[in-house]
């Protein structure tokens, strides 16, 4: 008898998206470290560097001419303007991730996720982090002294367009208290990662994880996000 040719699982697509200033960024590389089977999908973007980021690493920092050469050559995934600049997901690392069964996570905006699960609907695991509340959101862009006041304005103004997206998404995790809020993330991740192998050998026990899920649904994100969204 032939023995059954191993497959390798095809890859995630873990897509998160929140307003800024929510600790997005806290929470995806904290999981980027404990799994080394994720790897940070580095978007291109136009923007100026900021202290503290290096080329190649957070991004890939470009000019407007290389990120439009590249949108006419038809590499990215998605591209879209953020805050009055260029972001874009190329499209080559997608594909390999896919096929080698590698899980890339993406930060990008609510029309990256949108446009990225419109492509690659079975593969993406769409994930929102809500703030605790706006008045929280806002001092913390507020403290971010690299940007300008009409920058740290125009931030809000774009973190109320994102979260008006929440309903979009899979899984909201509120980052209320940011321990909490990473153990949700990290037993969403894995049950899309383990969920399907009914296995005694599975890393993580379903049972375990279920019982972490159970405390991202009584966290009421789903009225929480409503709540913040609603007209004053
Ligand atoms: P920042 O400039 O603060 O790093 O990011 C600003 C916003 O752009 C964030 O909401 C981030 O998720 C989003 N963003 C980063 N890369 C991409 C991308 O490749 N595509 C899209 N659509 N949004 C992105």
């Amino acid at each position: 008898m032939i023995p059954p040719v191993p497959t390798v699982d095809r890859g995630i697509l873990v897509i998160v998206s929140s307003p800024s200033g929510a600790g997005k960024t806290t929470l995806t590389r904290r999981l980027l470290a404990e799994f080394g089977n994720l790897g940070f999908s580095i978007s291109y973007t136009t923007r100026p560097i900021r202290p503290g980021e290096v080329d190649g690493s957070d991004y890939h920092f470009v000019s407007a001419e290389t990120f439009e050469a590249m949108v006419e050559r038809g590499e990215f995934a998605e591209y879209a303007w953020v805050h009055g600049n260029r972001y874009g997901t190329a499209r080559g690392p997608i594909n390999a991730a896919l096929d080698a069964g590698r899980d890339l996570i993406f930060d990008v905006d609510w029309q990256g996720g949108g446009a990225l699960a419109d492509q690659w609907p079975a593969d993406a695991l769409k994930i929102f982090i809500l703030p605790p509340d706006l008045n929280a959101l806002a001092e913390r862009l507020r403290r971010r002294a690299t940007d300008a006041p009409e920058v740290i304005d125009r931030r809000l103004h774009k973190a109320i367009e994102e979260l008006a997206h929440f309903h979009e998404y899979q899984h909201l995790i509120v980052n209320d208290d940011v321990d909490r809020a990473y153990k949700v993330l990290r037993a969403v991740y894995l049950t899309r990662r383990y969920g399907r192998m009914d296995r005694s050998d599975v890393p993580h026990p379903l049972a375990a994880l279920a019982m972490q899920v159970d405390e991202s649904l009584r966290s009421g994100a789903d009225e929480h996000a409503r709540a913040l969204i609603r007209p004053a």
